[in-house]
């Protein structure tokens, strides 16, 4: 299992930083996993700008969005976010609230963002919208409390994403791999519907269209190719996370016992 674990901090490492390259995340927004051994239990960051989280950022907390070690660093205020949506959401493993600017547009006018082109299947066939305001009045529209994530998780519901009005979007995924998927298909999805709109009105994608190139769009080999697609842009800008350093520890080759005697080393110590 600890091969395990530093696999998923790894690749949720990665995660943070292919959605911070791809333009999905920007100095704010965060991605979760829920823990591989324990589905009470999520992994999180500590608070820090997506592009530049490192293995060794990533923390553990309960459902309830609580640290299970005591922190020594800043947490995301936001992350009632993910435990609320892990508590609603047994089949949910991974979890990205963001504010990208494909989206945004979307959030602040309250219109439906719906797939318009193959890929953009994957984000399903429409994103219900959920206003603060409706419940909580005047708020700075970060979702702190634990009642606000309840009433995300209620108003997600079933969906693969939300919209936050005058907010962002949160995105969710049976995998990590597939949420890095959706989210980002998701924003090229916004962006085509907003530009094709200068064109006339576009016409989404059928109901069984959503339904069959959505599937076809979360195909596991799908995802892995957009996944190494994604990571190898992430390398190529010099950007990839490092090891976590107890993985790079354990991996640490044993030294070769000497085979000089203390003897031979006293008189080389002479010379
Ligand atoms: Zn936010």
């Amino acid at each position: 299992m600890p091969d395990k674990i530093n696999e998923i901090i790894e690749e949720l490492a990665l995660a943070n930083r292919i959605l911070a390259h791809e333009g999905v995340l920007d100095a704010f927004g965060h991605v979760s996993v829920r823990h591989p051994a324990d589905p009470s239990r999520y992994l999180l960051s500590r608070s820090r700008s997506p592009l530049l989280i490192e293995p060794d950022d990533i923390l553990e907390y309960t459902l309830d969005s609580e640290p299970v070690q005591p922190p020594k660093a800043h947490l995301y205020a936001e992350r009632v976010i993910h435990g609320c949506i892990y508590q609603a959401r047994h089949d949910v493993i991974a979890v990205c609230h963001h504010h990208a600017p494909a989206v945004m547009p979307f959030a602040i006018a309250g219109k439906p963002i719906v797939p318009v082109f193959h890929l953009g299947a994957a984000m399903g066939e429409d994103a219900p919208f959920w206003d603060q305001h409706d419940e909580f009045g005047d708020t700075n529209l970060l979702v702190v409390k634990q009642e606000e994530g309840h009433s995300l998780a209620r108003a997600l519901g079933r969906h693969s994403a939300v919209m936050m009005n005058r907010h962002g979007a949160t995105v969710v995924g049976g995998s990590l791999k597939e949420l890095v998927s959706r989210s980002i298909f998701m924003c090229q999805n916004a962006e085509y519907q907003l530009r094709a709109l200068a064109l006339g009105a576009p016409q989404p994608l059928y109901r069984g269209e959503v339904r069959l190139a959505g599937a076809l769009s979360l195909m596991s080999n799908v995802v892995t190719r957009t996944w190494e697609y994604w990571s190898m842009r992430l390398e190529a800008a010099g950007a990839m996370p490092p090891r976590r350093s107890s993985a790079k520890a354990a991996r640490r080759p044993v030294p070769k016992p000497s085979r000089v005697t203390p003897r031979e080393r006293r008189k080389g110590r002479r010379r």
